[in-house]
């Protein structure tokens, strides 16, 4: 399998080389040329089958050039070391809980794949995963990285702008685990971190990649907890139309799901859930791709003006509109309601949400019918997101721990990519 550039389709490279550089140079993203179909057997057999032999069966295709079964099976069950139950909320609406990792995040799954991945294709040079960060990556990739030889990993996030839980995940690692907090917002860690991807003289001195959701070995894992959701659901609602809600914000999750529909898994119908960052939302009613600066909420995670999976997306689609509007319909929620959604889901039925599962619970009661299936993707564990849970829940005992003293790895840079330069060549 070739994978081509979303920006010079005639460029084709090496699931490897995919991986390694993370984006084309003409900052174009990696796309797989084709989408393998899935056999009969496969869904024939699904719900016999274990979690790991079904991952080997979707992922296989797309890596078998560059890894050979052996290595995948062992990268695989590295990354699947947790679990990722539907849980029935109520009704006919479940829960599919991907916070169940180390970072209590679904960008566990994405970012222990490509670590191990990159673990297994470096050279004998180091290489340096630059990687920009609201929380939940920079937790996840300092995580899946941490004590891998040969790979140094610099987590940049804006100073002040991640909660204290995800700011302890990233910087109390050490090791091969640098951060910097930049003076700056997210997007400002982004361009830096593009700067440098993009920068010739820094890439003959050192080889870099990238860990963001551009990377292919962070999106193709996403695949896997949608086949494994389906396969849970048969028990009970075997034939029944499956409807799946993604609280979105780089698209990366939602991707992935599209990619496995093409690959056959029988999703009627995707919801793409947005907060008050509706870039997408008003994509899908204007028809026309306007992204903005990005605004604060209280799903940070998804508070993303310019998606960078969209191009992925309108791709999959060879850019129909009407094509993209038969899979997917879209919903922005507000922070008002999502606070509401909380209290409500836990005085009816003592879930707790976190704030971006919320948005997803919300957007996906707006199409569900009656005979259908609807399952939201709970992204992160509600625990992560305390502060906004407790607004709405101001008794409810979310079992936090107190964060132990701990030594912080982090140094502190102007937002300037001189002063980026000066900690990568340290
Ligand atoms: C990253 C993240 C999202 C958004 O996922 P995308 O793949 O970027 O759309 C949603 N919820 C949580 C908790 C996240 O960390």
């Amino acid at each position: 399998m070739q994978y081509f550039n979303t920006r010079n389709p005639e460029e084709k490279v090496s699931f490897k080389d995919a991986v390694v550089k993370g984006l084309a140079d003409d900052k174009g993203l990696y796309m797989p040329e084709s989408i393998p179909q899935l056999p009969d057997n496969f869904w024939k057999t699904i719900t016999d089958k274990s979690d790991l032999e079904i991952a080997m069966e979707v992922i296989y295709p797309y890596v078998s050039d560059d890894l050979n079964k052996e290595t995948l099976e062992k990268i695989l069950a590295g990354t699947l070391s947790f679990s990722t139950p539907v849980v029935n909320v109520k009704d006919n609406i479940y829960s599919l809980e991907l916070f169940h990792g180390p970072t209590m995040a679904f960008k566990d799954v994405g970012a222990r794949f490509m670590s191990r991945c990159l673990g297994q294709f470096k050279s004998d040079q180091k290489v340096t995963v630059l990687v920009a960060t609201s929380g939940d990556t920079g937790s996840a990739v300092a995580n899946g990285f941490w004590k891998i030889d040969g790979v140094d990993v610099l987590i940049l996030f804006p100073k002040g702008k991640v909660s204290a839980f995800q700011e302890y995940q990233m910087t109390s690692l050490g090791h091969n685990i640098h951060t910097a907090e930049v003076e700056g917002a997210f997007d400002d860690c982004q361009t830096l971190v593009k700067q440098a991807l993009c920068d010739p003289a820094l890439k003959a001195k050192m080889q870099l990649s990238s860990a963001n959701s551009i990377n292919i070995a962070r999106l193709l894992p996403q695949m896997l907890y949608y086949f494994f959701a389906y396969k849970q659901l048969q028990e009970k609602h075997a034939g029944q139309e499956l409807v799946v809600c993604v609280p979105s914000g780089n698209f990366g999750n939602l991707t992935a799901g599209l990619v496995a529909k093409r690959m056959g898994l029988p999703v009627q119908h995707f919801i793409a859930a947005t907060n008050a960052n509706d870039t997408f939302t008003d994509f899908m009613k204007t028809g026309e791709y306007n992204p903005k600066p990005s605004v604060m909420t209280y799903s940070n995670a998804m508070d993303v003006g310019a998606p960078s999976n969209f191009e992925r997306l309108h791709d999959l689609y060879n850019k129909d509109i009407e094509a993209i509007r038969e899979d997917i319909s879209s919903f922005s929620v507000s922070d008002e309601e999502t606070l509401v959604e909380i209290k409500k889901t836990y005085e009816e039925t003592s879930y707790i949400l976190d704030p971006h599962g919320a948005v997803g619970k919300i957007a996906l009661e707006k199409v569900l019918k009656p005979n259908q299936v609807g399952v939201f993707l709970e992204t992160a564990h509600p625990k992560k997101f305390d502060s906004v849970v407790e607004k709405a829940l101001p008794d409810a005992d979310l079992e936090l721990e107190p964060i132990a003293a701990y030594t912080s790895s982090k140094v502190s840079i102007a937002n300037d990519y001189n002063a980026l330069l000066s900690i990568l060549n340290a």
